[in-house]
């Protein structure tokens, strides 16, 4: 076929010099983008199975409640934190796993001086940025307890915080979530720019305590984290209602509408529909479930971006209950759930970090053009520049300008939308999108 061959080289660069003489932004489908065979390779990897035997072993231990018994080795939280610890040990030797371990002194809804651990591993990558991807391992259950639930052994304790609380979907699903995601990508081969953190924290039924004491021992630290997903109550597909919905994701994610959170949000929503078609990814302008709390939260007080993964149906007369039991999981939905997060953490940590961008780098161009400049990120070949109305709630409008770091749309004014920058990589991967926001007076 050489004629065509021949027209095709003469016909690219023709569209390419035409599409230089036409500045006029170009309408580029929203979700358009290469796809990495690795990354779904990485994604039949995400077992049902294994999901679904993670949350049986949380919950054998009896309870998982932070107050329980450190010492016993099959009843209580020691012994469950032991078994998550060893599990991700085992994934691979490129893993560091590790008690993130604090005293935390009796104070609000914490009865006792307890020996709090989150559980920690982390992937090395090639730079100090980190991803996160989290669920809370202690459980609770406040009342309700009959003599047909399992009983603490005689040679355990008997407060009240060492009863049966089995916590399989509040939150062993997250954690096996997170587990299963350490284990894929540790086990992947793959070396990520950013370097991964899988994380079971502890004291999340007292008031969001081990993720606490972590993001603000991080925050001191200065460690440079660009992204939690924080999946809590994500295994169940039938609300208490009874209606069912096993292709829904929901994402809480703080204002204001352009905050780190929402770009992480909107990011997740991006890549879920390139690697898992079919399921929707529900955006939801909170910061949690209304009057509820979650792990994020904590994160973006320190000024992290972090939301909130969840079901899209509840199940609330589970919650918190004896009847927290894995017969509740829907192991199919747990791991499109597990395949979401997957998307959006390896194409993250694949990427550039995003470039950095300042209120007054937006500028009326010659006054009525919109000239966005930015500073370069190490690693981009090119950027993509994104806008919307000022009303909207997402990216309308993209356009990749190659490896430059200044763009003028013409007759754009930057009055009538709002505008960002993401970095894009050598293999496609892009950044989170930097928003040109002016800074809280
Ligand atoms: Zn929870």
């Amino acid at each position: 076929m050489p004629h065509l061959t021949i027209l095709r080289g003469a016909l690219l660069p023709l569209a390419l010099f035409l599409f230089v003489l036409t500045p006029a932004p170009v309408e580029s489908q929203l979700f358009q983008s290469g796809i990495d065979p690795r990354i779904e390779a990485l994604l039949e990897e995400v077992d049902e199975e294994r999901l679904l035997h993670n949350i049986e072993m949380m919950a054998s231990f009896g309870t998982r409640n932070t107050m329980s018994d450190t010492e016993h080795p099959d009843w209580g939280i020691g012994a469950a934190r032991e078994w998550i610890r060893q599990e991700m040990e085992s994934y691979s030797p490129r893993l560091q796993v590790s008690f993130d371990a604090y005293d935390v002194e009796p104070a609000g809804r914490i009865r006792y001086e307890t020996d709090l651990r989150n559980v920690k591993a982390v992937l090395p990558g090639r730079s100090e940025r980190r991803i996160y991807v989290s669920g809370h391992y202690d459980s609770v259950v406040l009342r309700g307890w009959t003599d047909d639930n399992p009983q603490p052994p005689a040679d355990s304790d008997d407060r009240a915080e060492n009863r049966f609380a089995p916590g399989a979907n509040d939150d062993a699903s997250g954690v096996s979530l997170a587990m299963e995601l350490a284990r894929v990508l540790s086990q992947s081969g793959i070396e990520f720019d950013a370097t991964l953190v899988f994380i079971g924290f502890a004291g999340e039924e007292q008031g969001l305590v081990g993720a606490r004491l972590h993001a603000q021992r991080m925050a001191a630290e200065g460690v440079p984290i660009t992204a939690v997903f924080n999946n809590d109550i994500i295994g169940n597909s039938m609300g208490g209602n009874g209606i069912v919905d096993g292709r829904t994701t929901r994402i809480f994610s703080e204002g204001p509408e352009d905050s780190l959170s929402r770009q992480l949000a909107r990011y997740i929503r991006r890549t879920a529909a390139w690697y898992v078609p079919g399921h929707k990814v529900r955006l939801i302008a909170r910061e949690d479930r209304f009057g509820r709390g979650g792990d994020h939260t904590p994160f973006n007080r320190e000024g992290f971006a972090a939301v909130r993964m969840t079901e899209s149906r509840e199940y609330y007369d589970r919650q918190h209950t004896v009847r927290d039991t894995p017969d509740g999981i829907d192991p199919g939905y747990l791991a499109r759930n597990a395949r979401v997060n997957l998307a959006g953490m390896a194409s993250l940590a694949l990427a550039p970090a995003a470039p950095g961008v300042a209120f007054n780098m937006l500028r009326r161009g010659g006054g009525y053009d919109a000239q966005l400049q930015w500073r370069p990120s190490e690693g981009a070949v090119g950027y993509r520049i994104f806008w919307r109305e000022a009303w909207g709630m997402d990216w309308e409008h993209e356009l990749y300008v190659g490896d430059v770091t200044e763009y003028i749309l013409r007759d754009i004014s930057i009055d009538d939308y709002h505008f960002g920058v993401a970095a894009v990589g050598p293999d496609g991967h892009e950044s989170l999108v930097s928003v040109y926001v002016r800074p809280p007076r």
